[in-house]
């Protein structure tokens, strides 16, 4: 694309996005956006105009994230108004997620090995002057790097960032002002609404030249200046001559976990910030409903209060149209006693839960599954039909998983 000047936006004007954590909400963007899922998407989607000019992507990530609306949802809606070649690359995009959250699933220990690196890197933070005051200019934005610095305050300020500032973010982060990549994945998560631990974590991998191996992400002022059409062209230096980080870990891929059946009788459903609209996947509506919160155990420092009001609200919103009675929502870290209590109250034995994918829900559950099961109830990781197609095919690159789109969109009843 030539001539910053001739650029088509036509309605780009003034179009901030409010993340409102409730159902409504997230379909009223969808069904604002969908018309631009196609040819607009794809020509226009690699400029970051600013956050109160969104009408070129979608900025839809808050909700699918928690699945208040699901990726399938999405691309319903999309190949209703778009063919599957028009709206190709909007639909890749959201493969992307599919594939980085079944990449995880079957790479474990690359989430056990971050949280491991990254609680050494905070108690570097304590002792290692350089790396305090590098960390401390990097996120509250005072690193003298233009556009750098205003991402970071953008981040902290709305909780979204558009895609490629993430990548240029993430880049100067490694690269220009070689802080660990883990400490920026730790800052992302604790402010992005839609912080995810497979997105983030493999996103930062992969401009660091983790995930595909040998292959690091530059960013790079002339590219800067314009997608971002010349709000910021960095006068300070950013690396040029990058080197791939390497590790020596070697992460084994393990295979995916089971889903289980809906068990016969009634039965008490934990409704959680993985997925907020597993209730409607359901045969039929569960006895009671039981809202169980983790997102504060997205990073060991907490998250920011927007992050926690966005997935409290998306949380409490699912809870009212789940069907069932509900007992309540709990952001307690100890999940055990509020599930034990509240299938006492409702009078069933059988606790039902959208399967959680690898992150600090799964691990909450994990911890208690335990005692519930010691208690004598049984548990039902249910799995959507999406993720059981998906997630197989996401073993290797994208590549492979891209290839096999067509199919999958067949699959799941979204084309012919
Ligand atoms: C360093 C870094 C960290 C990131 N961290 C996260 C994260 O924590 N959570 C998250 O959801 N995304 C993350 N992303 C991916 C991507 O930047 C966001 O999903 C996207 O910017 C969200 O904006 P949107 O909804 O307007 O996307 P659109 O361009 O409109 O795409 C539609 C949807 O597709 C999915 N999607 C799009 N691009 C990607 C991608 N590259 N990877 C995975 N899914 C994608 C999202 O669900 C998004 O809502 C990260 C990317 C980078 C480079």
């Amino acid at each position: 694309m030539s001539g910053q000047q001739n650029l088509p936006l036509p309605d780009a004007q003034n179009e901030p996005v409010r993340f409102v954590p409730t159902r409504a909400a997230g379909l009223a963007r969808l069904d604002r956006f969908v018309s631009r899922a196609g040819r607009h998407y794809t020509g226009l989607r690699n400029y970051d105009l600013g956050p109160d000019q969104r009408s070129n992507v979608s900025a839809l990530s808050p909700w699918i994230r928690h699945r208040v609306i699901t990726e399938e949802e999405v691309l319903r809606a999309t190949l209703a108004r778009h063919s599957p070649s028009a709206a190709d690359k909007f639909i890749q995009e959201v493969f992307w997620r599919s594939y980085f959250k079944g990449w995880l699933e079957q790479h474990p220990s690359v989430w056990a090995g971050y949280l491991a690196d990254l609680d050494d890197l905070l108690a570097d933070l304590e002792s290692d002057d350089w790396l305090a005051k590098g960390y401390r200019a990097a996120t509250v934005g005072e690193t003298g790097i233009e556009g750098f610095d205003d991402w970071s305050r953008e981040l902290v300020e709305t909780g979204y960032l558009h895609n490629h500032a993430r990548m240029w973010f993430a880049s100067i982060w490694i690269f220009t002002l070689r802080l660990p990549w883990q400490l920026g994945a730790d800052f992302f998560l604790r402010h992005l609404l839609d912080g995810d631990p497979a997105s983030n974590t493999l996103s930062w991998r992969w401009v660091a030249g983790l995930h595909t191996k040998g292959k690091a992400y530059q960013a790079r002022v002339s590219n800067i200046a314009k997608y971002t059409r010349e709000r910021f062209r960095p006068k300070h230096y950013l690396a040029s001559e990058i080197r791939p980080l390497e590790e020596d870990a070697h992460h084994p891929r393990v295979p995916l976990p089971g889903a289980d059946p809906l068990p016969e009788g009634s039965f008490l459903l934990l409704l959680t910030e993985d997925d907020c609209s597993i209730a409607q996947t359901l045969p039929r509506p569960p006895a009671a409903v039981l809202g169980l919160l983790a997102s504060n155990g997205r990073s060991p420092l907490g998250v920011s209060a927007k992050v926690s009001e966005f997935a409290h609200g998306a949380v409490d919103d699912a809870l009212s149209q789940s069907g069932g009675d509900i007992i309540g929502l709990t952001g307690e870290a100890d999940w055990s006693g509020p599930i034990l209590r509240a299938a006492a109250q409702a009078g069933v034995r059988s606790i039902v839960i959208g399967h959680p994918p690898i992150g600090p829900v799964a691990t909450r559950f994990a911890q208690a599954r335990g005692e519930i099961e010691r208690a004598g109830l049984r548990i039902h990781a249910v799995r959507r039909d999406y993720d059981s197609a998906a997630w197989p095919h996401a073993t290797r690159g994208f590549f492979a998983l891209k290839k096999k789109i067509p199919a999958l969109l067949r699959d799941i009843g979204l084309s012919g």
